[in-house]
């Protein structure tokens, strides 16, 4: 048995309705983004943020908070209940820090500062989005001093997402990729190996027969469609979970340029196969969920990029492209290798190739940090965004539209996020070193034994759920926490070195 203590067993008891309240507002959401009718919005809305409430209004109960601090007092608890026991803590003190008038003007702000995004966004207009980034950032701040905070305001935000992550941290790792990418980029761009650009980019493919494609791609990979998972299409793909037996993905169809909808699938594979691999034993538990943003975006970046752009995967999946989408035929597996490998300076981030992408998130974190502290005017931000990408990239946006308003987080109150897709991308390319070592994974791929690699992932990282922090967990499974030299390493390797 996993949970002995019974007064841990107690505490497990009480939370299975905090779970299942979860659960549902979980199936909400997928339904929401995928067959729910346009007009159902606003009865969702409200009946989610009444089920948030109420799982709050458990979490913060006299007798769970009780038992949970009786539990920290113990000392012989092993590893699993620690780990109830910390995550219930953490959850119950961000609970109780923030005052109720925070929660409520954030949630309120957020949801005008979306649409009002949107419509700038669709407008080019940064005037109309202003005051509500000024008023994000301000609750934010607000936030971060309610949270508390010892070195830099930021540390109360980044730690939301990623626990225990810190300013100083972010810095260290991302002055290092500044550096080291810069030169990575220019030599890539300059050697021309790898295309700007790739005539795939522009032709059309069928969606049923993408449809196909994207479900063999799966099959090849083990997802268990049907039994434990599904595939649906959304706006923005996403990745969600009921527990560990119902976890779901989703991908969208632009009809053109097939790698967009097909490495969203890989991607929110990634992120599934974590939680699919989730020790049953910690089902409807606080610790029945992967562990931290970074630590996710890891296992998705992982199979996206670390496989699904290798050349042992694109060699697998030729047969299947061939077979349904005609125009492949004109293309050798070299030739796709190029298609899902180009690389170039460009605006958007969710657009960005491997070796620029990090250099997008540098910019925000940069500017998030000095609009944090006031440093920096949010009037001035978009000038400086744009300064940013011109000294960094090469590249000048044009519009708001292709610069400081492309993306939803910050309209969304997601200040601090940001830097975990780059941990994501860190914990990856440490992931594949510590895989060649062990199982010599470039043959496994080659071999499609993804059994192999899965339980690689399932043995190390992904049974323990959120047992132990990110930083604990990363050195038991792959000796490191964040190291960014290991994908300076893959990057060189793969762009640099490789015939
Ligand atoms: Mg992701």
């Amino acid at each position: 048995m996993v949970f002995e203590n019974p007064l841990i067993k107690d505490i497990l008891e009480k939370y299975r309705v905090i779970w299942a309240l979860g659960h549902a507002m979980a199936l909400m959401g997928w339904d929401s983004e995928t067959y729910m009718p346009r007009e159902g919005v606003k009865d969702r809305a409200v009946a989610r943020a009444e089920l948030a409430l109420l799982q709050q209004q458990l979490l913060l109960k006299p007798e769970l908070v009780e038992l949970v601090e009786k539990a920290d007092k113990i000392e012989n608890l092993n590893d699993y209940e620690k780990g109830v026991v910390r995550v219930l803590k953490r959850s119950i003190r961000i609970a109780k820090a923030l005052p109720p008038w925070l929660v409520a003007e954030r949630a309120k702000v957020t949801q005008e500062a979306m649409v009002v995004w949107r419509e700038a966004k669709a407008r080019n207009n940064f005037e109309l989005f202003k005051p509500y980034l000024e008023k994000i950032f301000d609750l934010s701040r607000k936030t971060a001093d309610y949270l508390g905070w010892e070195k830099h305001p930021y540390d109360a935000l980044l730690d939301l997402y990623e626990e225990g992550l810190k300013t100083e941290d972010v810095d260290k790792i991302l002055g290092f990729l500044k550096n080291n990418l810069k030169q990575i980029i220019d030599k890539v761009l300059s050697e021309g190996r790898f295309p700007r650009e790739h005539p795939l980019e522009k032709i059309q493919y069928d969606v049923r027969k993408m449809e196909l494609v994207n479900q063999k791609i799966l099959e090849i990979l083990n997802y268990p469609m049907g039994t434990r998972g599904r595939l649906d299409t959304s706006a923005h793909p996403f990745t969600i979970d009921m527990g560990i037996n119902d976890v779901r993905i989703t991908t969208r169809y632009e009809g053109v340029d097939f790698k967009r909808t097909m490495f969203s699938v890989i991607h929110e594979f990634g992120h599934a196969l974590y939680q699919l691999q989730i020790d049953p034993s910690l089902a409807y538990t606080p610790i029945g969920e992967g562990v931290s943003l970074g630590v996710h975006e890891g296992q998705s970046r992982f199979w996206e990029n670390i496989i699904g752009r290798s050349r042992e995967f694109v060699e697998l999946i030729y047969p299947v492209l061939r077979e349904h989408l005609d125009f492949i035929k004109q293309y050798t597996p070299d030739d796709l290798y190029y298609y899902f490998n180009t690389v170039k300076p460009s605006f958007i981030r969710v657009d960005a190739d491997e070796v620029t992408y990090n250099i997008h998130i540098l910019l925000r974190t940069e500017l998030e940090k000095q609009a944090l502290t006031g440093e920096v005017k949010i009037p001035d931000l978009p000038e400086l965004w744009n300064d940013y990408m011109e000294k960094l990239l090469g590249i000048k946006p044009r519009t708001y539209s292709e610069g400081i308003l492309q993306d939803i987080h910050w309209s969304m109150g997601s200040i601090g996020y940001f830097p975990t897709y780059t941990l994501g991308n860190i914990i990856a390319a440490s992931m594949r070193y510590a895989m060649e070592n062990e199982i010599k994974l470039k043959e496994k791929i080659a071999n499609s034994e993804f059994k192999i690699i899965q339980d690689w992932q399932r043995s190390k990282i992904h049974r323990y759920g959120s047992t132990y922090p990110p930083k604990v967990l990363l050195r038991k499974a792959i000796g490191v926490d964040y190291e960014p030299e290991h994908l300076i390493k893959y990057l060189s390797e793969k762009y640099l070195s490789a015939p």
